[in-house]
């Protein structure tokens, strides 16, 4: 195992979270009168229909969003992404951010640290100023406690605030007012793109609203594997996001973007920015999600994000973000096989999985991701990367028949193996 384990505080608010979250999604299915294995299935069915046809779909949503006027590109790595992100970030100095994973894959140092690059999500806002790495898809500050962050608000800021979680929303919030206002350029991420065109964006803060709306430029980053059949199916994501994501019915906001703002009020004719974005750039990212195809990974690519795999793991509850690399979990280490390499798919704890199977009984898209994790152990097999442990279990396989070694009759193994 590589890596700190949480600490027992942290053990303890993650269980508090994940009991009220069970409790909190199962009320969801219930008040939306929806089964759960039947909703997983009609969800797996959207997905993989979507993916195996992801060719044709992309072509089809990329004419569509240029014919809406959205700037469309389309970036094979990290690299590339960061040049046009660059390009489009020319000239401009004061950005603000939402939430998004993808841009997570994106981001390292050295990169638009010419600019003011400023978080509008709570969680990613504290774990900013804390210089904190987010520890949760959707609870980034999860394991934060009102106290600590109340005193790095004394230190940065110079204010003594209440350690109370609303005290504290509320002075991020006049905070990043002021930084919205001034902001050039908004960047977000996507949770679905239809083929015909239009991008769904959501949320419960109100700052992607703000992100998407407010600066004259907004650039979205998305995989090519949030485009899907039609806006009946992105709905249905949604709702799954929300329920799956927080045990809500249904997000707070929704954002559909189809075009920059336009009006037509003055002798009906059109003007490009009214009070919304001017222009609207989508970025699609591939970063190894078509080596993940073509290596029989597919089903990967039909994650929603929503991070209830990680409320159940039992190793993220021990190692937190140790267990994973740019997403956290199982996901997050067969991504970063693909995405980064083999060795860093290692690194990231890829054999503390222990197959329990709890992240693929939780997932709303019925994801295996132990399979997957138990195929990928295969290529760093045949890489000669597994952990010493590992290499030893095998030998002791080879030679003895069994991963322990020599044994005794009636006697417990002396080494009995952990990852
Ligand atoms: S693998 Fe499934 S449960 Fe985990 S984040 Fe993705 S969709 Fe959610």
């Amino acid at each position: 195992m590589k890596g700190e384990f949480l600490s027992e505080k942290t053990k303890a608010v993650l269980w508090k979270v994940v009991l009220e979250y069970r409790e909190k999604r199962k009320m969801a299915l219930l008040r939306n009168n929806l089964e759960y294995e039947n909703f997983r299935e009609e969800l797996y069915q959207i997905k993989k229909k979507a993916i195996s046809e992801i060719e044709s779909l992309k072509k089809k949503a990329i004419s569509a969003l240029k014919e809406n006027g959205i700037n469309v590109f389309e970036a094979k790595d990290v690299k590339e992404a960061r040049e046009i992100i660059e390009k489009l970030a020319e000239g401009k100095t004061k950005i603000i951010k939402s939430k998004s994973n993808v841009f997570n894959e994106i981001e390292e140092e050295g990169f638009l640290t010419d600019k003011e690059l400023t978080e509008t999500d709570l969680g990613d806002f504290i774990c900013q100023i804390m210089g904190e790495k987010e520890s949760h898809p959707v609870l980034p500050a999860i394991h934060l406690t009102p106290e600590e962050i109340a005193k790095k608000i004394k230190e940065k800021f110079n204010v003594d605030l209440e350690s109370k979680p609303e005290k504290i929303a509320n002075f991020v919030r006049n905070l990043l007012r002021e930084k919205i206002s001034q902001s050039e350029i908004g960047i977000s991420g996507a949770n679905a793109i239809t083929s015909d065109g239009k991008i769904l964006i959501l949320e419960n803060e109100g700052n992607i609203s703000l992100v998407s709306k407010w600066p004259q430029t907004h650039i979205i980053v998305s995989g090519f594997e949030k485009i899907v059949e039609n806006l009946e199916s992105a709905l249905k994501i949604v709702k799954a996001s929300a329920i799956w994501g927080t045990g809500q019915d249904f997000p707070v906001y929704v954002s559909i973007i189809s075009g920059p703002s336009k009006t037509a009020d003055i002798q009906n004719q059109v003007v490009i920015g009214a009070q919304g974005a001017r222009e609207v750039n989508l970025i699609l990212i591939d970063n190894g999600r078509t080596k993940l195809l073509k290596e029989g990974f597919e089903e990967l690519l039909y994650c929603i994000n929503c991070g209830a795999c990680l409320n159940f793991c039992p190793v993220f509850h021990q190692i937190g973000r140790n267990y994973g690399s740019k997403y956290l979990g199982s996901k997050g280490i067969i991504f970063a096989g693909f995405s980064e390499s083999f060795k860093k798919a290692v690194d990231s704890n890829c054999f503390s999985c222990t197959s329990c199977m709890a992240c693929y009984q939780n997932c709303p898209v019925k994801i295996n991701l132990p399979e997957l994790m138990k195929k990928l152990r295969g290529y760093l097999e045949k890489e000669n990367l597994q952990t010493g442990v590992n290499k030893e279990m095998i030998e002791n396989i080879r030679e003895f028949g069994n991963p322990f070694g020599k044994t005794e009759e009636g006697k417990i193994p002396k080494r009995l193996y952990c990852c």
